[in-house]
C-alpha cells in the first residue's frame, strides 16, 4: 500500500477486494504498517465487518481512535519522538545541525508533520533539513557534504520525490557508504547496518508478538482476550565501529547500553596466547639461566675435582715410588760403586809407569756408561716425582711401558721376579698423559710384585702384553702368577680404601681407573687359571676420539 497505492486508487482497490472477498471470506486480517492499517481501519465496515484484525507494524496514532473498538487489537509502537533527538544530542552534545531522511508518500509526509512538531522544543539549538521533495541521488549528495556538527536521522524511507521506492535496510547502506556524518535510525535491526545507535524500537519483537496474538486467534481464543500492546524499546544499543568512527566516547553513553559489534584489538583478541606465550618465554629464560648457572658450577666443580684427582695421583705417585726408594737407590748404588772402582783401577793404572792409555780410556767409558745409567735412573724418578699440569699428546705406549719396568728393575730384582714385556703387532701412538700412564703401570706393577711374595720364587713372573682391540683401542694387560682376586673383590679393589695389606691405602687403583677413565678408556681386572690376576686397560689411539 505505502510504495504503490495513491489515494486516488484507495477506492477501486477497496472494490477489487470487495469483489474478491465476495467468494472467499479471511478469518484473520492481519494489516502491517500504517498504510495498510489506515487502509483496513477506513474500508472495514464495507470488506470484513466481522473479521477479527490484528493491526502490526505501525504506531497507533496512524489510526483513526476507534479502529479498535469492533473486533480488533494491536500490537505496535508508540514512538516517543523527541526521544530521537534527546539520544542524537547525548552521544554528540554539540551537535547543531540534523539532516531527517522521510521520502514523499502521504504516510512519510504525516510522519514529517509529526517529527516537525515533536522536535520543535530543540529549534534553538539544532536546525533541522528535511528532504522529503529530494530524489535519493540528490538525499546521498546532501549527506556526503555535512558540515561539522552534524547528524543524520533516517525515519522512513518508503519512496523518495522521484517516486522512486526503496528497501529501507538498502537505503541506509548506502546513505552509510557515502556519508561524513553519523547516522541514527529507529530500529534495532539497523545496528550493523550503519546506524549508531540509542533507545531503538523492536520491529521483529512486534512481528513475533503479532504472530503469536493471531495464531491463538486462529485457534479460537477471543480477541477481547487480547488488549492492544505496545512494544516499547529495550535497553539502549550501540554499534562499537560507529562509536570508533566518529570518535564518541563510550563515557557518553548511558548507563546499562549494550555495545555490539565490539573488535577487540590484536592484543585483547589473542591476549592469553600472548600472556601464554611471554610466560612460557620467561620460564624457558630462567631455566636457561640455571643452566647456565649450573653448568657454570658443574664446570667449576669438575674443575676443583680434577685439580684434587691431580693433587692425589700426584701423592699416591710419590707413596708408591717412596715404596721403591730402597730398590732405586740399590739401583743407583750401583754404578755408582762401579764408577768408584773404576776410578780406583784408572789411579792404579796410572801409579805404574808402563801403564797402557787404552786401559785407561776404556776405563773411563764405563765411567761415563755407569754415570748416564745413575743420570737415567734419577731423571726419570724426577720426572715422576715432578707436579706437572696433564698434557695429553701422541705417545708411545711401549716407551711407558718400558721406562715404569726400568724404574722398578731394581725391585723386581729384590723379588726375584721376572718382568717381560711381550710387543703383538706395531702398536699406534695412543693420546695421554706420559707421567699418569707411566703411574698406571708401576701401580699395577707393584701390585703384582706384591702379590706374588708369598709364591714359589721359580713361579714370580709378571708378563705385559699390547695389542690393538676388536674396538681399535691400545690394550694392555698386565698379567701375574699371585695370589689372585675373589669373585667379590674383581670390582672391590677399584673402590677408594680397599686394601688387604697392612701398610696399605687402597686409592692406588681408584685413582688409575678415574686416570684411564679420564683418557677415554677402561680399566678392569680378571683372574687367571689356574692362579694370579690379569688387570687389563685400554686407551683410545692418537687422533681418534674415545
Ligand atoms: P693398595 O695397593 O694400597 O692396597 P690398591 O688400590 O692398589 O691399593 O689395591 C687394592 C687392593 O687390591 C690390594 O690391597 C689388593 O688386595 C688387591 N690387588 C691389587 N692388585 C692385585 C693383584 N695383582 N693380585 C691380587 N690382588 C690385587
Amino acid at each position: 500500500m505505502a510504495r504503490y497505492a495513491q489515494p486516488d486508487l484507495e477506492e477501486p482497490f477497496a472494490e477489487f477486494l470487495h469483489k474478491r472477498l465476495g467468494k472467499w471470506q479471511p478469518d484473520l486480517v492481519v494489516p502491517v504498517g500504517s498504510p495498510a492499517g489506515r487502509f483496513v481501519a477506513k474500508f472495514r465496515n464495507q470488506l470484513f465487518p466481522q473479521t477479527p484484525i490484528v493491526y502490526t507494524g505501525m504506531d497507533r496514532r496512524t489510526l483513526p481512535p476507534d479502529a479498535f473498538a469492533n473486533n480488533a487489537t494491536f500490537v505496535g509502537e508508540d514512538f516517543k519522538l523527541a526521544g530521537l533527538v534527546e539520544d542524537i544530542l547525548q552521544l554528540a552534545p554539540d551537535t547543531n545541525h540534523i539532516v531527517v531522511i522521510l521520502g514523499a508518500t502521504p504516510l512519510e509526509r504525516y510522519w514529517t508533520a509529526a517529527f516537525r512538531d515533536a522536535f520543535e522544543p530543540f529549534a534553538d539549538r539544532v536546525r533541522f533539513t528535511w528532504v522529503n521533495d529530494l530524489s535519493f541521488d540528490q538525499m546521498q549528495e546532501l549527506v556526503s557534504k555535512l558540515p561539522p556538527h552534524s547528524f543524520v536521522l533516517l525515519g522512513l524511507l518508503l519512496r523518495d520525490a522521484s517516486g522512486v521506492t526503496h528497501n529501507e535496510d538498502d537505503a541506509l547502506q548506502r546513505l552509510h557508504a557515502v556519508a561524513n556524518a553519523p547516522i541514527n535510525g529507529l530500529y534495532q535491526n539497523q545496528v550493523g547496518l550503519g546506524i549508531v545507535g540509542g533507545h531503538l524500537y523492536q520491529g521483529e519483537l512486534e512481528g513475533q508478538e503479532a504472530a503469536r496474538v493471531a495464531i491463538r486467534i486462529l485457534r479460537g481464543e477471543p480477541i477481547s482476550n487480547f488488549p492492544p500492546k505496545i512494544i516499547g524499546t529495550l535497553g539502549p544499543r550501540y554499534d562499537w565501529r560507529e562509536l570508533q568512527r566518529w570518535n564518541i566516547s563510550e563515557n557518553r553513553l548511558p548507563p546499562g547500553s549494550t555495545i555490539e559489534f565490539r573488535q577487540r584489538s590484536i592484543w585483547r583478541k589473542y591476549l592469553g596466547w600472548i600472556v601464554g606465550g611471554l610466560t612460557m618465554i620467561c620460564l624457558q629464560s630462567v631455566m636457561i639461566a640455571l643452566m647456565f648457572v649450573q653448568r657454570r658450577y658443574r664446570q667449576r666443580i669438575q674443575a676443583d675435582l680434577r685439580r684434587n684427582q691431580d693433587a692425589l695421583a700426584h701423592i699416591t705417585r710419590t707413596t708408591t715410588l717412596n715404596g721403591l726408594a730402597s730398590s732405586i737407590a740399590h739401583e743407583v748404588n750401583q754404578p755408582l760403586t762401579a764408577i768408584l772402582c773404576n776410578a780406583q783401577a784408572a789411579q792404579n793404572f796410572l801409579a805404574d809407569e808402563s801403564f797402557k792409555i787404552e786401559d785407561v780410556r776404556e776405563i773411563l767409558q764405563d765411567i761415563i756408561t755407569d754415570d748416564r745409567r745413575a743420570g737415567e735412573v734419577i731423571s726419570r724418578l724426577r720426572a715422576m716425582v715432578k707436579k706437572e699440569d696433564i698434557t695429553f699428546r701422541s705417545i708411545d705406549v711401549l716407551d711407558v711401558i718400558r721406562e715404569t719396568v726400568l724404574l722398578v728393575n731394581s725391585d723386581a730384582v729384590l723379588r726375584n721376579v721376572r718382568v717381560s714385556v711381550d710387543v703383538g703387532a706395531t702398536l699406534p701412538h695412543a693420546r695421554g698423559d706420559k707421567v699418569q700412564l707411566q703411574q698406571v703401570v708401576l701401580n699395577l706393577l707393584v701390585n703384582a710384585f706384591e702379590a706374588m711374595k708369598d709364591v714359589p720364587v721359580e713361579e714370580r713372573e709378571v708378563l705385559i702384553r699390547t695389542e690393538v682391540d676388536d674396538a681399535g683401542m691400545v690394550h694392555i694387560a698386565i698379567k701375574d702368577c699371585g695370589v689372585g682376586l675373589t669373585s667379590d673383590s674383581l670390582e672391590k679393589v677399584f673402590q677408594p680404601f680397599h686394601t688387604t695389606k697392612y701398610n696399605g691405602l687402597g686409592i692406588g687403583l681408584s685413582i688409575s681407573r678415574s686416570i684411564i677413565e679420564a683418557h677415554g678408556g677402561r680399566l678392569w681386572a680378571e683372574n687367571n687359571s689356574p692362579k694370579g690376576a690379569t688387570f687389563h686397560f685400554t686407551v683410545p689411539v692418537n687422533g681418534q676420539t674415545a
